[in-house]
C-alpha cells in the first residue's frame, strides 16, 4: 500500500522534478501559466495552484529565478548569472549574453541607494525577435 504521506511525498516531489524539467526545457522564460499548460501534458492532474507553489518553492532553493517583465513574472530554470532579451511584439524572452568578462555592476554607494537590498541583477535587453521582425 503506497498511500497516506509517503504517496504524497513521492508524488509532490515528482511534480516538483516535471515542473523543473518543462522549466530547463524551454528557452523562452515561460510565465507559470505557460509553464503549467505543459506540464499538465505529463501530469493531467495537477492545478494551477501547485505549480505556481513549486515555482515558489524551487526558487527557494535556488533552482529557478524569476525575472520581472513589466506587469508579469517569467520564470528561469538558468540561475547563473546572464542577461536577457524581450520581444516587444511577442513577449516572449531569450537568454542573450552581453557580458564582456564576468564582473556584475556593482551598486553605487550613494545616499539614495541606501537601505536597497540587491537580490538578483540582469540587463533587459528590447526589441524584436528574429519571428516578429520578419514578419
Ligand atoms: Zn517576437
Ligand atoms: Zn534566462
Amino acid at each position: 500500500m503506497t498511500g497516506g504521506r509517503e504517496g504524497i511525498r513521492l508524488r509532490r516531489s515528482k511534480q516538483r522534478e516535471v515542473i523543473l524539467e518543462e522549466l530547463r526545457k524551454l528557452k523562452t522564460h515561460p510565465r507559470s501559466d505557460e509553464l503549467y499548460t505543459l506540464v499538465r501534458q505529463r501530469l493531467p492532474h495537477v492545478s494551477l495552484g501547485t505549480v505556481y507553489r513549486n515555482l515558489d518553492r524551487l526558487q527557494g532553493e535556488g533552482t529557478a529565478v524569476e525575472i520581472y517583465c513589466g506587469d508579469f513574472v517569467r520564470y528561469d530554470g538558468n540561475v547563473s548569472p546572464h542577461d536577457h532579451f524581450m520581444c516587444r511584439v511577442c513577449r516572449r524572452v531569450w537568454d542573450f549574453d552581453a557580458r564582456h568578462g564576468d564582473s556584475p555592476g556593482v551598486p553605487a554607494e550613494s545616499e539614495n541607494q541606501a537601505g536597497f537590498q540587491v537580490e538578483s541583477q540582469y540587463t533587459m535587453f528590447l526589441g524584436l525577435c528574429p519571428d516578429c521582425a520578419a514578419s
